[in-house]
């Protein structure tokens, strides 16, 4: 049995528009879904953040798509972790990976920044639309290579739209997350100018996010908070997880597209295939392959 408490505080994200019109405003909580990239990939601490950091971001601005319409978010640089992918849709799904999953940075210098683990380099952001045949696709350099930064740097200059933008992840002295989550706020096109500048100037001095929910803040409160003093109204809430829609038939189904002579060769051994977004194994057997070796032979003839 779930308590009501545990309830009210599983991860969910929540949007609201101010009364005025003037800015909506997403706030989501992601602490498992982080737990769980960190588990699924055995991420190191600074993996745990960027990435955690990156999901969280994801999943705000997918709070804009339509059903199950995705973004894409791909950092790569010159730093250790070389190469972060996080990706979520409107309806709470949210799944990512890191290329080097046990990067570190030594901080002992108090002069490296946790930026440095992507280091320069770009982000490219990709949204799979419906109605669209191609993704859409931006490519903007690094600004700071701590995500958050990044990220408010693209909503301005490739959606052109005004955004503070806060994500974090909480980690304690055990190198466990304790909670992690982030809010964004956006200027509506007919908005003054200046209000978005008194909500940027509000917003540097809030708390960190997983602060309040350490508080046992709930989300709803953040929302009232990240804005105020406007008031605003929830226009929906959904639960998010971390979620991959691989599967073994997905697996074998890939497999069937390799040749002939490949499967051929991989036949006598039966192939464990691991998902790269959820560290998911799956064992695929000799008989199996079998299968779809005599299926391409078929169809060769
Ligand atoms: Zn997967």
């Amino acid at each position: 049995m779930i308590s009501k408490k545990d309830f009210k505080f599983k991860d969910r994200m929540i949007k609201g528009i101010t009364e005025d019109g003037h800015f909506r405003v997403s706030v989501v909580k992601t602490t498992d879904v982080v737990k769980s990239a960190k588990e699924r990939h055995n991420l190191s601490l600074l993996n745990t953040v960027l990435l955690g950091r990156a999901l969280t971001g994801t999943m705000l601005m997918a709070s804009e798509l339509k059903g199950e319409e995705r973004i894409q978010l791909r950092m790569e640089g010159k730093g250790p972790v070389k190469m972060l992918l996080a990706e979520a849709n409107q309806v709470g799904e949210i799944r990512g990976y890191v290329a080097n999953p046990q990067a570190h940075l030594d901080f002992s210098d108090g002069e490296t920044s946790l930026g440095q683990g992507i280091g320069l380099g770009v982000l490219t952001v990709k949204k799979i639309l419906y109605n669209e045949a191609d993704p859409r696709t931006s490519v903007i350099e690094l600004r700071k290579g701590n995500v958050t930064d990044d990220l408010a740097y693209y909503m301005v200059q490739s959606e052109q739209i005004p955004t503070a933008i806060l994500l974090n992840v909480g980690i304690d002295e055990e190198g466990e997350v304790t909670q992690a989550g982030g809010v964004m706020v956006q200027k509506m096109p007919d908005a003054p100018e200046e209000r978005i500048i008194e909500l940027q100037e509000h917003l540097k001095d809030f708390p960190a996010i997983n602060e309040l929910l350490e508080d046992e803040q709930y989300i709803d409160e953040i929302m009232q908070k990240a804005v105020a003093p406007n008031p605003v109204k929830e226009l929906n809430r959904t639960p998010v997880h971390f979620f991959c829609r691989c599967s073994r038939d997905r697996f074998k189904d890939a497999l069937a597209l390799l040749s002939y002579d490949e499967l051929r060769d991989m036949k006598d051994e039966g192939q464990e295939l691991v998902c790269h977004y959820c560290g998911e194994h799956y064992q695929i057997e000799k008989d199996e392959i079998e299968e779809i070796v005599e299926q391409a032979h078929a169809r060769l003839n």
